[in-house]
């Protein structure tokens, strides 16, 4: 590791830092940072090749040993600078000075994240070491891929685990180190598949051999061709390293002597020696690879991080402007608060009933709805009228039998004409009571609208708006209701002034005889008998009189509904929501928040700093 030249502190160090920082941030909750991840079939040597890498004992053997990731993130000290461990995991944070208990700190991490015993976690294990004896290298040790469960595994061990290293490697900032041993075939090699499903050509994928001691007699030359490339091909290549065996382990033979054994070994090695002139052998020529491909692969990294990190700010700037500042703490300037969100409420209540634009920035409009509905009132109106023609019309036989009183013929009787006015009004009393209440829904759910954008993430103040407006509806519906059916008694009243009533009349006439003249031109004519002449002259007065008494209603309908619905309605609450303000002890139940609204702010307000300083680091760099 020392054969590393100056290049590596001018440029490798600041490199590896920049994603140390950015790591420490926490931005990997919102982006993925370049890393090395270590995956491998079960007993493969991968904990073998980190704990060489790292030069800490990490916890290794058979069976399922690594059962969280493990995030290894290696320092290099100067010479004669004093080792330096930390292990944090969830909440856990812990510093070690002897790299000798890491290995049982990292066997109670796993027990307390994935249970006692063989179960795994997707949670994440971080080990920080500092150290003049390690590289300048973050790598994620994985769980091993398991063929089948053993006693006390879910059956579907392997397919959690496969899940888990799938997680890691399908980022395109990861490159995946697969651990091969060289008494398997690698063609066979279940890691090996998953890394090529995610990165077909090998662009960030680097084959790690281990175990040469123990290759197959005969099967040397086919492991040289695989280190060689002409195998599977990965652009990235292959290394070759020899780790401590169990032998080794159980004779305590030091990480420092390994390597100087690793040494001897390809160097006396008949097969192996060519691959160890030619740089593809030993921990230290990995390490110093591993080296280079993370700093190459950061560099080429670099503008798309930063791309995130603008996309990221913006959305998150985005989110938290829509979740608005919330209430303060201080109790003076709750009140001052609570009274500006009353008031902002209340006057864009008075502006939807008036019909102008609101503070809130919402579109709700409440115009469009009652032009409309209004609209189809006076159709009812007309249609109500064409009807009671044609009922008249025919009538025409019935006309002695249901009307006709002691008068001569010629005279038409006044109090027929009442009554038949008068049952023709009575007709629209309940219509005209339903539009009141299709209205005054139609008004209370945008008021309601309004409260849910006005006091979003204000629950409690929310629910109480909701319920005033409930009540202020059906106090108003009342009032207005009793208002229309007043009318209604008022309408049994036949009355117009003479001159509207003369002016109708005589328009009604000079319809008429605009029609007969056009009979003369072939229409037959309906009305020939005296009878029918009486009945003519009746549905005249019928008719100027329904146009009068009709007009009256299509205005004076509408005009009831905007009074009460929208005009009183809109005071009413804005009485109401003041005076509840003047309650001093209801102001914190009023401006609790949502509790998922607070927590959401706070964890965007984190995210927004977090990127803020990445971005500086990274513009810095
Ligand atoms: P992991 O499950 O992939 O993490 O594998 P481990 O690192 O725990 O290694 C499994 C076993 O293989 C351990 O007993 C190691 O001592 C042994 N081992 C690892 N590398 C070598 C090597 O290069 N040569 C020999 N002989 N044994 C090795
Ligand atoms: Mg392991």
């Amino acid at each position: 590791m020392n054969t590393l030249n100056q290049q590596y502190e001018e440029k490798v160090r600041p490199c590896i830092d920049l994603i140390d920082s950015l790591r420490s941030l926490g931005v990997e909750r919102d982006l993925a940072l370049p890393a090395i991840a270590v995956i491998g079939d079960q007993s493969s040597g991968k904990s073998s090749v980190l704990e060489a890498l790292s030069g800490v004992a990490l916890p290794r053997g058979s069976g399922i040993v690594t059962r969280c990731p493990l995030e290894l993130k290696m320092k290099r000290k100067k010479e004669g600078e004093e080792w330096y461990g930390k292990i944090s995991y969830q909440d856990h944070e812990e510093e070690m000075d002897d790299p000798a208990v890491v290995e049982k700190k990292i066997r109670e991490a796993q027990d307390e994240m994935a249970g006692v015993g063989v179960g795994i976690s997707d949670d994440l294990i971080s080990l920080e070491i500092a150290s003049p004896d390690v590289p300048d290298l973050t790598l994620i040790d994985l769980p091993g891929i398991a063929r089948v469960a053993v006693k006390g595994q879910p059956e579907n061990i392997g397919d959690q685990i496969k899940r888990l290293i799938q997680k890691f490697i399908t980022k395109q900032e990861t490159i995946s180190l697969v651990v091969v041993p060289c008494n398997v075939d690698i063609a066979t090699t279940e890691a090996l598949k998953m890394a090529q499903g995610v990165d077909a050509d090998g662009e960030r994928t680097l084959g790690i051999l281990t175990k040469p001691d123990l290759v197959d007699k005969g099967t040397e030359e086919t492991v040289v061709e695989i280190v060689h490339n002409e195998v599977i091909h990965l652009k990235k290549g292959y290394m070759i390293v020899k780790c401590r065996g169990q032998k080794e382990i159980t004779e305590k033979v030091s990480l420092t002597e390994a390597i100087e054994r690793e040494k001897d070994f390809f160097n006396s090695h008949v097969h192996f020696q060519t691959l160890h002139d030619e740089g593809y052998a030993t921990v230290p020529k990995l390490a110093e690879k591993l080296t280079l491909e993370l700093v190459h692969h950061i560099e080429k990294s670099l503008p798309r991080l930063e791309e995130q990190i603008e996309e990221k700010l913006a959305q998150t700037q985005l989110d938290l402007e829509r979740y608005g500042t919330g209430p303060p703490t201080d109790a003076a300037e709750r009140l001052i608060f609570l009274i500006d969100k009353v008031t902002a409420f209340t006057q864009d209540a008075i502006s939807l009933t008036v019909g102008e634009e609101l503070k809130c920035g919402e579109k709700l409009n409440i115009f469009s709805t009652l032009r409309r509905e209004f609209g189809k009132w006076i159709q009812h109106l007309d249609c109500s009228g064409e009807h009671f023609n044609s009922v008249i019309e025919r009538e025409v036989e019935q006309y002695e039998e249901k009307y006709r009183g002691r008068e001569l013929p010629g005279f038409i009787n006044y109090k027929t004409f009442e009554t038949m006015v008068k049952e023709q009004i009575k007709k629209l009393e309940e219509p005209a009571v339903k539009k009141l209440k299709d209205i005054g829904d139609a008004v209370r759910k945008v008021f309601i609208q309004l409260a849910l954008s006005s006091f979003a993430g204000l629950p409690n103040l929310m629910k109480t708006a909701k319920t005033k407006i409930e009540a202020i509806k059906q106090e108003k519906e009342c009032t207005a209701e009793s208002m229309l059916r007043n009318q209604f008694k008022m309408e049994m009243i036949v009355y117009s002034q003479d001159r509207t009533y003369s002016s109708s009349l005589d328009d009604k006439k000079k319809e008429e005889r605009e029609e007969e003249e056009e009979d003369d031109y072939g229409r037959s004519v309906v009305y020939s008998t005296d009878n029918h002449a009486t009945l003519k002259e009746l549905m005249l007065h019928l008719q100027s009189y329904y146009q009068i008494a009709s007009q009256r209603l299509a205005d004076q309908i509408p005009l009831v509904i905007r009074y009460q619905m929208l005009q009183e309605s809109a005071i009413q609450l804005q009485r109401e929501m003041l005076q509840m303000i003047q309650d001093k002890d209801n102001l914190d139940v009023l401006l609790k928040e949502d509790f998922d609204i607070g927590s959401q702010r706070a964890a965007l307000q984190s995210r927004h700093k977090r990127l803020m300083k990445a971005r500086a680091y990274l513009v810095e760099f």
